[in-house]
């Protein structure tokens, strides 16, 4: 445990140390990538409950995956000790499944109900009227009108059901109607804090305001030029106007970036200054090293091509991995003779599509890695059958993880098993990848576990402590940073992301540009960008132009690597058509 008091502000600077030491009431804080904000967030909960006379159990802190939530409880750990485990951290899915366990009767639902599968969801559709378990699967995806919902809904819970949007919807209407409840939930915890902010949804947001009222110590963290999640409803304008829905907000904005080399910074800026929403923005680099490294920029023939380039880049700067995977057949990350290890390294890219080229290169050269996506674990057709069968497999013995490992085992051996919705025992061997850290995690709560498992997103299976490359998607990789950050895919079409026939208009490209944003302030040391000037998309190899946003950023700052090939002439004859 650090020493508490003065000397835990000693580790902040003069800002973030008005943010941690702030009285009570309504705080926003608005700050760019790599400023501390988690760390001030962290601290100033440390400060209340030393310094301050608040208790830890009184303190709420909510975040938007498990993953952060779990980093999150590790700050705290480290600088509240015990008193960090009475501190409630909780992502919004985690907190309204609390309050309805707490009150379950009052929202309408016996006190064993839980949360559906993917497959009683499925049926519950089908009941309601969904013409067939295709359309069902797509109503899923894509929302389903009002009136089939309602009926869906039904279904739930007459078999004592909820689903995932019920776990936030249900704690609103709950304490929307019952104002005594309300005033309870705000006695129990009368300091919220919210990371992220600029990602809340219309349901989050209404729930907040239930558990702070408009003067109450809410403090809300983020970055509205890091908003990037309103493909699944996420409203950046609840940040913005945070200053007149909570009365005399303190605002505090946090400069200084303490994550990035200036060369980073400094192409950060200016890539997000088209679409920046925070006027007078501002992030100066606190690193100034004079040693810090050009941004790499690589322009690729192909995909594979630019897979080479990463595992060669890699290859530099763990010190030689050819040599090593000659000498022994597999590459001891720890005996690097680089300053690297794989652990410092992640791939990002825009959509999940592009890592296979990646995973494969890597995979050649005997490199670990650890790829993950924001995408909802439940929705892994492999991990949706090893949470079915654990459900109902009975007298299957030793731990979870040792049962999740047994049932994915039997599952891949299954002769039916194309028949049996698709499934392949690949899908069922990255389950089991993806399950058992969480099943470790979670002891031997089986419910525990698949509630983890309904409510999770691939990217809080990642482990940050494994010897491996992470590779992510730019929506997987907020909130995190590397050493070493290689952005592939920077093309037009990809970065803005366009689907065939979309004209530019029904592009977010502001969205898209802040993507790009939080993908650059990812990287600590060492940035590479990279794009292929051919790729397969959509069924067909198409030539492909760097992505526009890479003309904001001052040539000055990027170097470019390895030595670009002439034309081939049929590229030349296909410009000239
Ligand atoms: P993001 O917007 O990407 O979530 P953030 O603002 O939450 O970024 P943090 O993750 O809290 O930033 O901090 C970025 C890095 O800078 C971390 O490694 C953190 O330890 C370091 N850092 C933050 N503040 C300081 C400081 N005052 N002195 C030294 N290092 C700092
Ligand atoms: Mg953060």
């Amino acid at each position: 445990m650090e020493e508490v008091g003065t000397g835990l502000l000693d580790r902040l600077d003069a800002l973030q140390r008005v943010a941690a030491s702030a009285p009570g009431g309504p705080m926003l804080i608005v700050a760019g990538p790599g400023t501390g904000k988690t760390r001030t967030l962290t601290h100033r909960i440390a400060y209340l409950c030393a310094e301050m006379d608040v208790y830890p159990e009184e303190c709420l802190a909510i975040t938007f995956t498990r993953r952060a939530a779990d980093e999150l409880r590790q700050r705290l750990d480290g600088l509240l000790g015990e008193a960090a485990e009475d501190v409630t951290v909780a992502t919004f899915h985690s907190l309204g499944l609390t309050i309805l366990r707490e009150h379950a009767e009052l929202a309408g639902l016996s006190p064993s109900f839980r949360i559906a599968e993917e497959d009683e969801r499925i049926a519950a559709l089908t009941a309601a009227g969904a013409a067939d378990e295709s359309a069902a699967r797509r109503m899923l995806r894509e929302g389903v009108d009002d009136e089939l919902r309602e009926r869906y809904v039904k279904g739930l819970r007459a078999s004592d059901l909820v689903d995932l949007d019920d776990l936030v919807r249900l704690p609103v209407a709950l304490l929307r109607d019952d104002p005594e409840l309300t005033e309870r939930y705000r006695a129990r915890w009368p300091w919220v804090f919210v990371d992220e902010y600029q990602d809340v949804d219309p349901v989050q947001y209404e729930l907040l305001r239930l558990l702070a009222p408009a003067d109450g110590n809410l403090c809300a963290i983020g970055d509205p030029d890091q908003a990037i999640y309103s493909f699944r409803g996420a409203d950046v304008s609840f940040f913005l106007r945070f200053s007149q829905d909570f009365t005399d907000a303190r605002v505090v904005r946090l400069t200084r970036n303490y994550r990035s080399s200036a060369p980073i910074v400094a192409a950060a800026v200016q890539a997000i200054a088209p679409s920046s929403l925070v006027p007078g923005r501002r992030l100066d680099p606190a690193r100034l090293d004079p040693e810090a490294v050009p941004i790499g920029l690589y322009t690729a023939a192909s995909t594979a091509d630019e897979a080479d380039f990463v595992v060669r880049t890699i290859d530099e700067l763990v010190g030689g991995l050819s040599h090593r995977s000659l000498d022994s057949g597999r590459i001891d990350a720890h005996a690097a003779a680089g300053s690297m290890s794989f652990a410092d390294i992640a791939v990002l890219y825009r959509t999940d599509a592009q890592a296979a080229a990646v995973m494969e290169a890597l995979s050649r050269a005997g490199v670990p890695a650890q790829k993950r996506s924001h995408d909802r674990l439940r929705d892994r057709a492999g991990v949706a059958a090893i949470a079915r069968e654990l459900r109902y497999a009975t007298g299957l013995a030793g731990s979870l993880a040792a049962r999740v490992r047994l049932t994915g085992q039997l599952l891949a051996e299954r002769p039916t098993l194309d028949a049996d919705g698709g499934l392949s025992p690949q899908d069922v061997h990255i389950a089991i990848e993806l399950l058992t850290p969480l099943a470790v995690r979670c002891g031997d709560d089986l419910e525990k576990f698949l509630a983890e498992i309904a409510t999770g997103a691939e990217v809080d299976a990642l482990d940050p402590r494994a010897q491996a490359v992470t590779l992510l998607t730019l929506h997987a990789a907020k909130g995190l940073e590397f050493p070493v950050v290689f952005l592939v895919g920077c093309e037009d079409g990809l970065l803005p992301l366009r689907f065939p026939g979309a004209s530019a208009r029904e592009t977010d490209v502001d969205e898209e540009r802040r993507l790009f944003f939080v993908g650059l302030t990812r990287a600590q040391d060492r940035l590479y960008i990279s794009h292929a000037r051919r790729r397969v998309r959509y069924g067909a190899e198409r030539e492909m132009v760097p992505s526009p946003f890479l003309a904001a950023i001052d040539p000055g700052l990027l170097e470019r690597r390895g030595s670009e090939e002439p034309r081939r002439p049929r590229d030349r004859q296909l410009r000239l058509i």
